[in-house]
């Protein structure tokens, strides 16, 4: 990845300026708006902390590229839940069939799977993402690879860390897309949210979203099912899921539970923890069986046969299900054919915290959306400062939801920022020694040409 020269570290000289849009950060939220605001005219360059761009959608490549998902609107805006109005505002300018239309331009065909969620027909992100990048610096975007922001200074100018030392900038327009706070490995670490905050403009604290939760399973339990799946079964907590609760899969996990249908109640469970210190989920085992039938198999007689092997052969249970139920009713509990079924309909886990942030899929909090104006997603205390993606306080389960909202989101801030800047008077160049050049390099704390 090339990039132009920019100013050497030197701290105390005047800022240089680029009369264009900085865009910080290189995930998809922010490559999209570097494409679009490059489409309409503007001089781009992309600053990002790592050493390239992309790190965590090559991660989401791991898992197929899950990128969208085929159901439709209104349906898609809800799984936004609280934030669906004004996400849906953002899929109006670019949804899933744009999306997918836009993969199509880069040469990668996508499929709807069995479940809705769409894939690239090759599952995988790397080819996407380096046809994306060759086309984004083939039209004039400049990549600063290694050029970590740290905030603004006194005077309003972007600081950055780069190998070579520190360095500040100006920009014409920024776009702030610097992603959540999981996997931080990745490069979205989080660290811009105190000084978001400390300038003024309204956050909330990063939280685990599409997360596992911890149970304090025994260590007999842990140690004989941990990492076995359950497939499957049918969650209930209270409204979010319904009277007929949510059918999926789960997984036994050392800590707890985890999967997608516990990542898909991941919000209401953590809300709920937050609340009341723990939230109990209610596992239907055996989905299809009524609780009538299931009583009545359970209470035939057991003769010599072990109580495992009762369950299998009446309810069809496996050994981690057998080992749920010992371990919610202990040994008292499992003579009684009435408790058994209702247990197995209705198994009470009780969750006790969500996994840490660095572990999780997504985050939700970050920048409140109050915080922006909703039609161009500029913060409202800092003029000309744009931002996007999942940074944003909006968050969505599994699915191809989180992209396609960066992707949307990016796509509305990248096309805001260009209108933007056109309206704003041309920069003086007869002040202080900054130089504004509209394609020129940087030097020396100054732009060239
Ligand atoms: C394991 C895993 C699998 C996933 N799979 C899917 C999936 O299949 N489908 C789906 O829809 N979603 C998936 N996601 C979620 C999805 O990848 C993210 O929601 C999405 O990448 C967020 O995009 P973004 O552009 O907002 O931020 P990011 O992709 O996180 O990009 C932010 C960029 O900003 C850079 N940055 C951060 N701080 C600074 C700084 N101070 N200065 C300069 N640069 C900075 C980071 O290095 C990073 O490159 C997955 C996530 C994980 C962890």
């Amino acid at each position: 990845m090339t990039a132009r020269p920019l100013p050497p570290p030197c701290p105390d000289s005047p800022p240089g300026r680029l009369a264009g849009l900085a865009v910080i950060g290189g995930g998809p939220a922010g490559l999209m708006a570097a494409e679009v605001a490059r489409a309409a005219g503007l001089e781009v360059d992309v600053f990002e902390a790592k050493g390239s761009v992309g790190r965590k959608f090559l991660i989401a490549g791991k898992g197929g590229l899950n990128l969208t998902h085929g159901e439709p609107r209104p349906a898609f805006d809800s799984r936004y839940r609280e934030r669906q109005e004004e996400v849906a505002a953002w899929l109006d300018g670019f949804d899933a069939a744009a999306l997918r239309d836009w993969a199509a331009g880069l040469g990668v065909e996508t499929y709807v799977g069995s479940s809705g969620r769409v894939f690239p027909l090759d599952r995988k992100a790397a080819p996407l993402l380096r046809g994306w990048v060759r086309r984004l610096r083939e039209s004039g975007v400049r990549f600063h690879v290694q050029h970590r922001w740290t905030g603004w200074d006194a005077e309003g100018a972007l600081r950055f860390t780069t190998p070579d030392g520190g360095l500040r900038l100006q920009a014409g327009a920024v776009v702030l897309a610097l992603g959540g706070g999981s996997w931080p490995q990745l490069g979205s670490d989080g660290e811009w949210l105190p000084w978001l905050r400390e300038s003024g403009v309204e956050t909330t604290p990063l939280q685990p979203a599409n997360c596992g939760f911890d149970v304090g399973w025994s260590a007999h339990f842990r140690g004989r099912h941990a990492g076995a799946p359950l497939k499957p079964v049918v969650a209930h907590f209270g409204t979010d899921t319904g009277a007929d609760g949510l059918q999926g899969e789960c997984v036994i996990s050392e800590y707890g539970l985890e999967g997608s249908l516990v990542y898909a109640l991941s919000a209401p469970l953590r809300d709920a923890i937050t609340r009341d210190g723990s939230a109990t989920l209610l596992l239907d085992l055996v989905p299809g069986r009524p609780i009538e039938r299931l009583q009545r198999e359970l209470a035939r007689p057991r003769g010599k046969r072990s109580l495992a092997e009762h369950l299998r052969r009446q309810a069809g249970l496996d050994g981690p299900r057998v080992g749920l139920l010992h371990e919610v009713l202990g040994r008292g509990g499992l003579d009684d054919p009435h408790t058994l079924a209702g247990t197995l309909k209705r198994l009470p886990l009780t969750l006790l915290r969500p996994r840490p942030l660095p572990e999780v899929i997504s985050s939700a909090g970050g920048i409140r959306l109050e915080a922006l104006d909703p039609a161009t997603l500029m913060l409202d205390r800092r003029p000309g400062v744009f931002a996007a993606g999942e940074m944003l306080d909006w968050e969505a389960p599994t699915g191809g939801y989180l992209l396609t909202a960066c992707f949307a989101s990016g796509h509305r801030a990248g096309r805001a920022a260009a209108r933007w800047l056109a309206t704003q008077p041309p920069p003086s160049t007869s002040s202080g020694s900054d130089i504004f050049l509209p394609s020129g390099g940087v030097t020396g704390g100054r732009l060239r040409r």
